[in-house]
């Protein structure tokens, strides 16, 4: 494989329960919500896609973000039909766009993996959940939607998630603020690196996510949005701040949010944590009323958030947030002699009927062997059959916890088992 393999994700059976307790906990609380997930396809329509993300970007900036995009080339002519999914919202608009009737809403979720390239142009894969709600431009809608994302975050464990907020204004005050911060960058050209200037001069709003010491974007100094918004953005941002604060939810105001993405308007926000002295993002979103009329040329007032969920599943662990995972009862069934391989399927498939996990002996072995695989399938309880005991109507059960061992008949095999998973059971 010519790509670097520590970008995908391959899980193994002791992180699988992990993520889908993850998934099952997100699943909970978006349904007390009244959120329905939706399943979109991994592959994209490349021109459907390319649409979608540079909508409201202009040429260089759009050039740059289809940079990131993961295409599948066709070997015949070179020219890329589909894309790898980077995010979902494209899609849902067009789905939604295709049902949307005026004054309907439409609550959306999906979670899985999404693809893009890093910065060194290498393909990667990151686990991401989207919730999107289409059709309501009330503030009540992006504060039901940060109530949710933090909401999230504190069922999963993460109780110290703090909310940033900020607003990016509207088609009638941004600009007002792109132009002064133009201005600014064009009088400290030299305090800035080259990568910052240019990308700034683009979006005063680009995440340029420069980590050199010496660029003063790092030191977020110049003009702020804030001083910009015109009337209607700045009561309705005060709204938003007013209703968080009466939900409780633990905000403060980032002048200097910045987003992947230039098609938000009015309220932007993250999920944030403290992590080794630094800030770490878990997720984020905001407004985006004018994509869809953009793509789709139907307009639906839309407001949706993402969560990392490869950020907050590494947190999970380190912290042993995840409940130990309860060993679910099985039993292991061997037998000691070949002629008896039926009788140990027959067994086994009864057992099943009664849902109860079976793991049945590899191969035709000794007691002890057979007590070692037994113990390191973690199986409390084992059926051995052997051909004296056989003969005498009998197969011979050990109970690996309790510790002992007694021969039934094998038309007392079921219940007996049934017995012993109950008693462990109530332990
Ligand atoms: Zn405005
Ligand atoms: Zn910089």
């Amino acid at each position: 494989m010519p790509v670097k393999l520590k970008n995908f994700h391959e899980f193994m059976p002791e992180d699988v329960w992990k993520w889908k307790s993850i998934e099952s906990k997100i699943d909970q609380v978006l349904a007390l919500y009244n959120y329905q997930e939706i399943r979109l396809s991994i592959l994209q329509d490349y021109d459907v896609l390319h649409k979608g993300i540079t909508a409201l970007m202009d040429d260089k900036e759009a050039f740059q973000a289809v940079q990131q995009v993961l295409n599948l080339s066709s070997p015949d002519n070179n020219i890329s039909l589909l894309s790898l999914r980077p995010e979902g919202t494209i899609s849902v608009l067009h789905h939604i766009a295709k049902i949307f009737k005026p004054q309907g809403t439409h609550r959306l979720y999906y979670h899985g993996p999404m693809f893009r390239k890093d910065k060194r142009q290498n393909p990667m894969e990151f686990y991401q959940l989207g919730v999107e709600l289409l059709g309501s431009d009330s503030i009540l809608s992006e504060n039901e939607i940060i109530s949710l994302g933090m909401k999230i975050c504190t069922e999963l464990g993460l109780k110290e998630t703090k909310l940033e907020l900020n607003s990016y204004g509207c088609q009638d005050c941004r600009p007002k603020f792109f132009n002064e911060m133009r201005k600014y960058l064009s009088e400290h050209q030299n305090e800035f690196c080259k990568s910052c200037y240019n990308d700034l001069m683009q979006n005063p709003l680009a995440d340029t996510r420069c980590v050199q010491e010496h660029c003063l974007h790092t030191a977020f100094q110049g003009p702020r949005i804030q001083d910009f918004l015109c009337k209607k953005c700045h009561a309705d941002f005060a709204k938003v701040k007013k209703i968080q604060a009466n939900l409780a939810n633990d905000y403060s105001v980032n002048h200097y949010l910045v987003k992947n993405f230039a098609y938000y308007n009015e309220t932007v926000f993250d999920f944030v944590l403290e992590y080794q002295d630094k800030k770490l993002v878990l997720g984020g979103g905001g407004r985006y009323d004018h994509l869809s009329g953009m793509i789709t040329g139907k307009k639906i007032p839309a407001v949706g958030f993402y969560l990392n969920l490869d950020i907050i599943f590494a947190l999970m662990n380190q912290r042993d947030i995840f409940l130990s995972k309860r060993e679910p009862f099985s039993v292991y069934v061997c037998s000691q002699s070949s002629d008896l391989e039926i009788m140990m399927l027959q067994i086994s498939q009864e057992l099943q009927t009664h849902n109860i996990i079976t793991i049945l002996s590899p191969s035709i072995s000794d007691t002890e062997t057979d007590i070692a695989n037994a113990t390191s399938f973690n199986c409390p309880v084992m059926i051995i059959l052997r051909d004296e005991n056989i003969l005498d109507g009998k197969a011979l059960i050990r109970n690996l916890s309790k510790g002992y061992q007694s021969y039934v008949p094998l038309n007392q095999i079921i219940s007996e088992i049934l017995i012993a998973r109950k008693a462990l059971q109530q332990e």
